[in-house]
């Protein structure tokens, strides 16, 4: 369809009513110039509106297990034959794990996203995961918690909807027709059967997808679809963060209006459904993120699995700017957003020890962030958010100069074509992000 012919009004007025648009309308989308996406993020923002207002939900993630997976995805810097210096551990001990969960909670968080790298869970990996569930539950029955933990089998999933677990996380990642070209250790239709096997057992679908490994207009609209026919309540949008050490390093930016016109048609689309403006939103839309949020209604706050993202603060406080609310906070949110409480979590990170940012594992996990701050502090109406300002000297002990020169600190993580692991946070002695 020539890109003149859309009628973006139509379009939204359509998605308004939970009307999904035709492919040929996505592939427009896609294929509009540059200086439509003004119009472009108007249109779909109506439509994010209708259905989510102003707010904002805040995911956090906790990496229970990092690093050590036998599955090649290439993106992935936990993979097999991935030579990111990422953090190695098995399994956080309850306590560690509900540490940091709570750290994001009280950051704001609205969901808990817990997720393990591996193929999938054993029954005895069950068996942590819902005990480390029960405690977050018990400590706070309202927060929401996502697992993301592989490929599904037996009744693993009908286990965690017994222990608490509201959503399971598993990304297609890719499209079915290119999948081969990223992962040989499973396949598009593994990670499909899973997402099913989440819905079978009742628990919410979390599946997404990576922008920018080589992918074309079709292929997108594809995973637009795809995720539209398995039933993705969230969707996670993650943009590719080319791990030293990966297949992927080297891999170029992605433009921040090409992400815009990414998230717009996943929104026309999937009209009702929430979109994450996940991973990389930092690297690849900068300054533009605001934009984003304007189509996305949901970002993962802080750092993610192997790498940082932005200080949690500045994520409230460009919500704030932009008069968004955060999920389950109250609408005057925002006044005690300077009455800060800076918990262990959001000390500084000791100069050049935080390293760079960089995305999460997008394959079976999602590509969240935590910000993490101990103390009553999250904008929930049980106390202020925090400061997460602090973890700022670490980063600029890594910045690089031209983001020194570029003034944009946030992402001290994009070093050139490629990004570096994190080395704080959970499964480290060092602070998180906050
Ligand atoms: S995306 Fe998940 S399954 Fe793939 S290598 Fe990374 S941790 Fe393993």
């Amino acid at each position: 369809m020539p890109t003149q012919t859309i009628d973006l009004q139509d379009l939204a007025a359509r998605g308004r009513r939970g009307e999904s648009c035709s492919r040929d309308e996505a592939l427009a989308v896609l294929a509009l110039p540059d200086s439509a996406v003004l119009d472009l993020v108007a249109t779909a923002g109506s439509v994010r509106r209708e259905f989510f207002g102003n707010r904002v939900k805040m995911n956090y993630l906790v990496n229970l297990k990092s690093g050590l997976c036998p599955e090649d995805c290439s993106y992935c810097s936990q993979a097999r034959g991935s030579e990111a210096d990422v953090l190695k551990y098995s399994w956080l001990s309850k306590d560690k794990a509900v540490e940091a969960a709570t750290a994001g909670i009280h950051g704001g968080a609205k969901r808990v996203c817990l997720v393990a790298s591996g193929r999938g869970p054993s029954d005895r990996d069950i068996d942590k995961v819902t005990g480390i569930v029960e405690a977050i539950k018990e400590a706070d029955p309202e927060i929401e918690v996502c697992a993301c933990l592989g490929f599904l089998k037996g009744n693993q999933g009908d286990r965690l909807k017994a222990a608490g677990v509201d959503a399971y996380n598993h990304n297609l990642n890719t499209a079915e027709s290119k999948y081969d070209e990223v992962c040989t250790t499973h396949t598009y239709a593994d990670r499909v059967d899973t997402v099913r096997k989440a819905h079978l057992a009742e628990l919410s679908a979390c599946s997404g997808f990576i922008a920018g490994m080589d992918e074309t207009d079709e292929d997108l609209v594809d995973l637009a679809f795809a995720l539209r026919e398995v039933g993705a309540d969230s969707i996670p949008v993650n943009f590719l963060l080319p791990f030293e050490g990966t297949p992927m390093a080297g891999k170029g930016m992605i433009s921040p209006q090409r992400c815009l016109k990414i998230l717009a048609m996943i929104r026309f689309v999937n009209p009702d459904t929430e979109i994450r403006m996940a991973a990389g939103r930092e690297v690849h839309l900068r300054s533009m993120q605001p934009m984003g949020l304007h189509i996305a209604n949901s970002i993962f706050l802080g750092d993610y699995l192997t790498s940082e993202g932005a200080p949690g603060r500045a994520d409230l406080e460009m919500l704030r700017d932009n008069g968004f609310v955060p999920e389950g906070a109250p609408d005057d949110w925002a006044d005690s957003l300077d009455q800060v409480d800076v918990g262990a979590y959001a000390e500084p990170a000791p100069a050049g020890g935080c390293g760079s940012s960089g995305d999460g594992c997008g394959g079976c996990g999602s590509a969240g962030g935590g910000c993490g701050g101990h103390g009553d502090t999250r904008p929930h109406g049980k106390g202020h958010p925090h400061d997460g300002d602090t973890a700022a000297p670490g980063r600029a002990a890594s910045s690089t100069d031209e983001e020194a020169q570029s003034g944009f600190s946030a992402v001290a993580a994009f070093d050139g074509p490629v990004v570096t692991p994190r080395k704080r946070g959970a499964g480290t002695e060092l602070p998180a992000n906050a």
